[in-house]
């Protein structure tokens, strides 16, 4: 089968702790979704998006990502989180750190968040107090929550989170993460809760690759034309862009580069591709495979679209 012009994923869920409800109503608290991830089906082609990426290679994921990316996986793992209590302080290796720790198979985490929806007084904490010392001693004895510093954030706000940097998302927030594809994440604190077998400290790890000086790098907002696409943020991995689209359709492009990975956030968008159409709804997404070159996104109302390339 030739590779559609246009992809969409089944979203899996996933259900922690600190879950709420805004993503999948009914009686069930729900944490994530995983709405761009490998192991995800592909609608109407009977793979799994990590078996189009074998299948397929650079025709869907681009030539830089093709190269980079082992046989069958996808680069980017794009999540929704609905926390409704805070998250664990966490702290992710980079790509060198991770093949120490993890094996030569492994990647570190970069990673970027977008704030989609945010409660009054929302915040969160992204690396730790100036001057902060006795970082090592702070972990294992969990005073490390002491000189976490906490951010306010509203919606519309980007924030990208270099590996090193010691981070909890805060309730009250609704919020798009786009990552490297990787499983590598150490829990530093817990707020107390109990540790069970899948909700564990790791503290040696996490003494390996926090750093007291990691932080945030503050994005400024872009402001935004009709039609137009603007670059949120822009790393070694991935780039994240927001188009606006109130009445005018933008016209887009792969380039062959790498796929774009569309998630609309407000409103409702057609996207049209080689005679391809899938209509999106708030928080929906789809794959424009990199050989699909130039494609379109038309308002149905206005609407702001998500889009994550991979580097
Ligand atoms: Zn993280």
């Amino acid at each position: 089968m030739t590779l559609p012009a246009l992809l969409q994923l089944n979203p899996t869920y996933r259900d922690y702790v600190w879950g709420g409800q805004r993503l999948r109503p009914g009686p069930d608290l729900t944490a994530e979704a995983w709405i761009i991830y490998e192991g995800n089906q592909v609608i109407d082609l009977g793979l799994t998006l990590s078996e189009a990426s074998a299948r397929y290679r650079a025709d869907l994921l681009g030539s830089k990502a093709a190269q980079r990316a082992a046989a069958g996986r996808f680069p980017l793992l794009i999540k929704l989180l609905d926390a409704a209590q805070w998250l664990s302080l966490q702290v992710h290796p980079n790509d060198e750190q991770a093949v120490q720790l993890e094996g030569p198979a492994a990647s570190g985490k970069t990673e970027a968040w977008h704030i989609l929806e945010a409660a009054p007084a929302a915040r969160l904490i992204a690396g730790l107090q100036p001057g902060t010392q006795g970082l090592a001693q702070a972990i294992r004895d969990g005073s490390i929550i002491d000189l976490a510093r906490y951010v306010d954030v509203q919606a519309g706000d980007t924030i990208f989170m270099p590996p090193g940097t010691i981070h909890a998302i805060g309730p009250g927030m609704l919020l798009y993460e786009v990552q490297q594809n990787s499983d590598h994440t150490y829990r530093v604190y817990d707020w107390g809760r109990p540790e069970t077998p899948t909700r564990r400290l790791h503290i040696d790890k996490s003494i390996a690759v926090a750093q007291a000086q990691a932080a945030p790098v503050p994005l400024a907002r872009p402001s935004l034309g009709d039609g137009q696409a603007q670059t949120l943020c822009q790393s070694a991995y991935f780039s994240l862009a927001l188009l606006a689209c109130n009445t005018r359709p933008a016209d887009l492009d792969t380039r062959g580069e790498s796929f774009h990975a569309l998630t609309v956030i407000q409103g409702r968008a057609r996207v049209t591709c080689e005679g391809q159409a899938i209509e999106l709804g708030q928080y929906q997404s789809l794959i424009v495979p990199a050989c699909s070159g130039a494609y379109q996104v038309q308002p149905l109302e206005p609407c702001q679209v998500l889009i994550a390339a991979a580097e």
